[in-house]
């Protein structure tokens, strides 16, 4: 897809990762739709200093209507919706024996309930276009799991089962779903960690370097660029996983 003058949403984009990917697609001459909990307004004024349209619409993703809304937002102001980044995204870790129900399911429900609520709304205006690339964040945790990360492992594996089987379902309509598998990558999800952790994670990574958001960001361009890639797993993880 050329992307110049299409419409983008990236969920959870005000900061990390999502933002970092909704400036690359802005480079590439692509209007933004930036959505979060909560958005900045210099986040908007830095992606329209690309010389392309933006828009912020605040909506929690994990519920199914406020996605609704948010997909109807992008289409009310620029009248497509050719690209979907699901980015949203939360930890709440902790080792299983003492995991709280709520912890579990804060994080189904927004990582993995939030991705299926956006693909079923974006989906159904993709399918009348027959056009579309959908781009969903997971991480390599949802493929080799983690201690004390059972709830976001299940969630990023459930990540990875919608992407298959919405490339399998949409894919006669030239709709394309890829995910990325992000490793330890540099933003404030992982800003918390402590430093012990910090230098574990780093000990595993062949490249020798914490992952960077526009490297993450390049991966995602890379998939809506290009339309004969579908239901694909790429590691952005200076090594972590290979498989
Ligand atoms: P981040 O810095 O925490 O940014 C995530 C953004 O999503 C935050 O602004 C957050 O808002 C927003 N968000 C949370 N729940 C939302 C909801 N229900 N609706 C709309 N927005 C919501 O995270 P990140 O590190 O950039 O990660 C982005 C994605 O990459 C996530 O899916 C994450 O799981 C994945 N990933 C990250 C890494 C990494 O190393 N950083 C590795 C693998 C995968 P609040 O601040 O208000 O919660």
């Amino acid at each position: 897809m050329n992307l110049k003058g299409k419409t983008v949403i990236v969920t959870g984009s005000s900061r990390g990762i999502g933002f970092a990917i909704a400036k690359a697609f802005a480079a590439k001459g692509a209007n933004i739709v930036i959505n979060d909990i909560k958005i900045p307004d210099e986040t908007i004024e830095e992606i329209k200093s690309f010389g392309v349209d933006c828009i912020g619409i605040v909506a929690d993703i994990s519920d199914f209507e406020q996605a609704e809304n948010l997909v109807k937002g992008a289409k009310e102001k620029f009248g497509t919706v050719d690209v979907l980044v699901n980015n949203a995204g939360i930890t709440r870790d902790g080792l299983l024996l003492r995991m709280k129900e709520k912890d579990f399911d804060d994080v189904i429900r927004i990582n993995l309930k939030g991705t299926f609520n956006m693909t079923k709304h974006a989906s159904k205006i993709m399918l009348k276009q027959r056009r579309g690339a959908i781009i969903n964040l997971s991480s390599v945790v949802g493929l080799m799991g983690n201690v004390g990360q059972l709830n976001y492992s299940a969630s990023k594996a459930g990540v990875l089962g919608i992407t298959k089987s919405a490339a399998r379902e949409l894919g006669q309509r030239g709709i394309t779903c890829n995910a990325i598998a992000p490793g330890f990558i540099k933003t404030p999800m992982t800003d918390v960690l402590n430093e012990d952790v910090k230098n574990a994670m780093l000990a595993q990574i062949p490249l020798g370097r914490q992952g960077l958001p526009e490297d993450v960001a390049k991966v995602a361009v890379f998939f809506a660029e290009n339309d004969y890639i579908t239901g694909q797993v790429v590691n952005c993880d200076g090594g972590m996983v290979m498989q």
